[in-house]
């Protein structure tokens, strides 16, 4: 089936090797883009990368780079411009996060879910907008994949007292966060634009107990999780020249549920 969105360079995918990241790379490499993956620490990532380049007939290739490590992001991000294309776009995908009750969590439970969510997604973008200034490229886009547990007060169990409340509160960061470089950023041409995906089937959600998981359906209006497949779609017309005016936007791809 020919791609219906255009992309040209190379986009970095954040986590680009599983669950929503690994359909936003076959996203990207469906309209046409070279596919350039970070992962952490995954065993796997380098036939995960050769299977998407294979199935869309475009360079992929995988990078092991720590979002949260500065010095690795700048230099895998050069590296990739330099050595494998140059850099068009970036989705920053990659998020963990923890399902506990509030009072059981600590500092290092703050210092892993922000470091990541936050501090990851802050240093991808800053790498790759260096890179942009630099060489005067005015057409770079970015979308950060955030949450739409960033929105509402997002309970995540019938209790009603089970927030994930680090995740959902580092997702409503990081949702501002791209505001806020859209707007510095926009005089260089760069665009800054957030996904905000509803419950997905991943490794994410996959452990969460059959009851929640039958609560978290049943209070999204489509009455289901998404695909991670459903979630590229957006993502890559965010990152295209279709959405040429589109800056510091927020898609919520939820199925509905922030509606009530
Ligand atoms: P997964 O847990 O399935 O995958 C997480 C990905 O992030 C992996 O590729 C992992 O790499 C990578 N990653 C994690 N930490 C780092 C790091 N420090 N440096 C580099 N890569 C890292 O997550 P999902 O696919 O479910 O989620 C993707 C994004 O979507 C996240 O931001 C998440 O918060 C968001 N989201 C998910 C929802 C869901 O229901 N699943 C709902 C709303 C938003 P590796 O494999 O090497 O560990």
């Amino acid at each position: 089936m020919p791609a219906t969105l255009d992309l040209s360079g190379t986009v970095i995918v954040s986590g680009g090797n599983r669950g929503i990241g690994y359909e936003l790379s076959r996203g990207a490499a469906e309209a046409g883009a070279n596919v350039a993956i970070l992962y952490r620490s995954a065993k796997d990532a380098d036939q995960v990368a050769a299977k998407i380049g294979a199935e869309f007939n475009v360079p992929v290739k995988a990078f092991q780079c720590d979002v949260t490590e500065q010095e690795s992001v700048k230099s895998t991000v050069s590296k990739i411009d330099k050595e494998f294309g140059p850099v068009t776009g970036l989705i920053a995908n990659a998020g963990v996060a923890e399902l506990r009750p509030a009072l059981e969590l600590t500092r290092a439970d703050f210092d892993k879910i922000y470091n990541v969510n936050v501090y990851g997604v802050f240093n991808t973008c800053q790498a790759v907008a260096q890179l942009w200034i630099d060489r005067k490229f005015t057409k770079g886009a970015i979308v950060i994949i955030s949450s739409m547990s960033g929105e509402i007060y997002n309970t995540s169990a019938p209790n009603k007292a089970l927030t994930q409340v680090f995740y959902n509160s580092s997702k409503a960061a990081v949702t501002h966060l791209g505001k806020c470089l859209a707007g510095e950023w926009a005089p260089h041409g760069i665009r800054v634009n957030v996904v905000a995906p509803g419950y997905v089937n991943t490794d994410q959600t996959k452990d969460h107990p059959e009851e929640i998981k039958s609560y978290q359906a049943n209070n999204t209006p489509l009455g289901r999780f998404c695909h991670p497949a459903e979630q590229a779609p957006s993502a890559v017309f965010l990152l295209s020249e279709k959405a040429s005016f589109i800056t510091g936007a927020t898609l919520l791809n939820d199925g509905g549920y922030t509606v009530w």
